[in-house]
C-alpha cells in the first residue's frame, strides 16, 4: 500500500517531468503541432467511441449509449472541430491603440500558454468534464495532467490507455486511481487548475490551490430552476423539462433541479410531467434509453429524499409505466414527480442530482423571482416564455452562470458561448475561445519607439510637466 506522500511524490515527479518538457521549448508550442495533436486525439476517440460507450455502460451499470454519444463523445469531437477552424485567428496577436503620449509607440497583447494545467472532472460526464478541459489546454499550447473520477474507473482507465497513445506523457497524460490520488493531485503546484465537482470539495480543492497561489476555475453545482411563464404551452415545457431533468437519469449538472409553475397550472403541469417521463421511457428495468444511479450511497440519498417528502404530508408520484421493480440493486430510480413539498425539506435546500423533479408554485412573476434570488447562485436558468419584455426581466433579474429560453441544457453546448458558474456555482468559463482564454496568460506588450513624448516626462520636471497637470 502506497503512503499518501509516496503518491504525492509520485504525481509531483510526473508534474516536474512535464513542466520540464514546456520550459525545455524554445518556442510555444506551435499552432501546426496544436492542430496536429487534436487531429490525432479527435480520431482515436471516434474510432473508440463505441468502445468508450461500452465501458461508461458498465460503470454504471447501465448508461444510454445514446446519451453517451450525443452528450459526451460527439459534443467533444464538435468542440475539437470548432477549435480547430478558429485557432489561428484566436493565436494571433492583437494590436491595440497606444495612449496618444506614448505614440507613435505600438501596443499589442499575446495569448502564451501558462505552462502545465491540471483538470480534475467529474463521474456523472466522465469523458466530457476531462476531455473538454484538456482540448482547451492543448489549444492554448500547454502541457496536461487529466485526472478523471474515480467512481467510473473503467471509463478512466480507457480513457488512460487512449490519451498514453496519442501522446508522450510529458506532454498530456491522465492519473488513475482512488479519492487519494484526487485529494494529493489538488495539492500539486500546477500552473492552472480546473476542477468540476460538487460545491464542497471545490471549496477544499480552492484551498489546496491557493497553497502556491495557483489560479483555479471551479465547476460547481447547484440547484438550478425551470419557471414555466404564466402563458406558455404547459405540455411542450413538461417535455423539455423531462428531457433535460431524466438525461443521465438526472446526474447533470445543468439538469432542471426543480420546477416554479403557476399556482393555477400546477395540477396540470404535473398530468404533463408524468405523461412525458412515460412516452420518454415506457419501461425501467433493462430500457437501454434510461440511465442506472451510479452508486448505491446516491441511490439511497434519492430514496431518503422522497421518504422525508412523504413524512412531511407531501405528494410523491412515481413514473412507472411498465410497473417493473426498481430496486437498489438493479440501480433503477424511477422518475418521481413531486410537489407540496416542505420548505425545509432536501429536495428543496440541496442539489438532488438523480430523476426527482420538485414542483414548486408561485402567483407573481415577481414573487418567482425573488424565490430564486433567495438562493445560492445557480448553475443554470430555463425559462419558458415567448414575451421578450418577460424574458429581459427574467435575464437581467437573476444571475445564474447560463440560460436557455424555452428550453433546457442548449446553451451548455453552444461553441461560441462560455459555460462556467457564478458564487456557489462556480468561478472562470471555458468551452471553445473561452478555454483557449482561460488556459492562457494575455500578455501585454508596448514597443517604445525612439520619438516619444513620453520620454520628457522624466526628471527634471519643467515646464512640460506644468503643462500636462495643469
Ligand atoms: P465530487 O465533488 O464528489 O467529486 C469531483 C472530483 O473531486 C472527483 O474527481 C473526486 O475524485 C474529487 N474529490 C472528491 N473529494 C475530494 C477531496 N477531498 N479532495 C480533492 N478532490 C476530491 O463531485 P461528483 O460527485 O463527482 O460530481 C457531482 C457534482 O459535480 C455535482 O454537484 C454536480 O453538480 C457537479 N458538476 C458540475 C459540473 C459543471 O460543469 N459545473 C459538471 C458536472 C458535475
Amino acid at each position: 500500500m502506497i503512503t499518501k506522500d509516496e503518491l504525492t511524490a509520485q504525481l509531483s515527479n510526473t508534474l516536474a517531468r512535464q513542466k520540464k518538457a514546456f520550459r525545455q521549448r524554445p518556442t510555444p508550442i506551435s499552432y501546426q503541432e496544436r492542430i496536429d495533436a487534436l487531429d490525432r486525439f479527435q480520431a482515436a476517440l471516434y474510432e473508440q467511441r463505441h468502445d468508450l460507450a461500452a465501458t461508461i455502460n458498465q460503470d454504471y451499470g447501465g448508461r444510454s449509449t445514446a446519451e453517451t454519444l450525443l452528450m459526451e463523445i460527439f459534443v467533444i469531437i464538435d468542440e475539437i472541430r470548432h477549435t480547430k477552424r478558429h485557432l489561428r485567428k484566436w493565436m494571433a496577436p492583437n494590436h491595440v491603440m497606444p495612449n496618444w503620449q506614448f505614440l507613435p509607440g505600438r501596443a499589442r497583447y499575446v495569448y502564451q500558454p501558462l505552462g502545465v494545467i491540471g483538470v480534475m472532472g467529474a463521474w456523472n460526464y466522465q469523458l466530457l468534464l476531462a476531455l473538454s478541459p484538456m482540448i482547451g489546454a492543448i489549444s492554448a499550447g500547454n502541457h496536461v495532467m487529466v485526472r478523471p473520477s474515480e467512481l467510473a474507473p473503467l471509463t478512466a482507465e480507457l480513457m488512460r490507455k487512449i490519451i498514453a497513445d496519442c501522446f508522450p506523457e510529458e506532454y498530456v497524460t491522465v492519473i488513475t486511481g482512488g479519492l487519494e490520488v484526487s485529494q494529493a493531485f489538488s495539492t500539486l503546484p500546477f500552473d492552472h487548475l480546473i476542477f468540476t465537482g460538487s460545491t464542497n470539495v471545490g471549496k477544499i480543492v480552492m484551498r489546496n490551490a491557493a497553497e502556491h497561489l495557483t489560479p483555479v476555475t471551479l465547476e460547481l453545482g447547484g440547484k438550478s430552476p425551470a419557471l414555466i411563464g404564466e402563458n406558455y404551452d404547459l405540455k411542450s415545457a413538461a417535455q423539455a423539462v423531462l428531457h433535460g431533468k431524466l438525461s443521465n437519469a438526472g446526474q447533470t449538472c445543468v439538469a432542471p433541479d426543480y420546477v416554479l409553475v403557476h399556482e393555477k397550472s400546477r395540477d396540470e403541469f404535473v398530468q404533463h410531467c408524468v405523461d412525458a417521463a412515460a412516452t420518454y421511457y415506457p419501461s425501467l428495468v433493462n430500457n437501454p434509453d434510461y440511465t442506472h444511479i451510479i452508486s448505491a450511497r446516491h441511490y439511497q440519498r434519492l430514496e431518503k429524499i422522497t421518504a422525508e417528502i412523504t413524512s412531511k404530508s407531501g405528494k410523491v408520484v412515481t413514473v412507472n409505466p411498465a410497473n417493473e421493480a426498481c430496486t437498489i440493486e438493479n440501480g433503477v430510480f424511477p422518475p418521481t414527480i413531486v410537489y407540496d413539498c416542505a420548505d425545509d425539506c432536501v429536495a428543496l435546500n440541496e442539489e438532488i442530482f438523480g430523476p426527482i423533479l420538485p414542483i414548486v408554485t408561485y402567483r407573481t412573476l415577481d414573487e418567482a423571482i425573488e424565490y430564486i434570488n433567495d438562493r445560492p447562485r445557480p448553475l443554470a436558468l430555463y425559462y419558458f416564455n415567448r414575451n421578450r419584455a418577460l424574458n429581459k426581466k427574467v435575464i437581467d433579474g437573476t444571475l445564474s452562470g447560463g440560460v436557455t429560453i424555452n428550453g433546457c441544457l442548449y446553451h451548455l453546448v453552444q461553441n461560441n458561448l462560455p459555460f462556467g458558474g457564478v458564487g456557489d456555482s462556480g468561478m472562470g468559463a471555458y468551452h471553445g475561445h473561452d478555454g483557449f482564454q482561460t488556459f492562457s496568460k494575455k500578455k501585454a506588450i508596448f514597443y517604445q519607439s525612439r520619438f516619444s513624448l513620453s520620454k520628457l516626462l522624466r526628471p527634471p520636471y519643467g515646464p512640460l510637466f506644468s503643462f500636462f497637470v495643469g
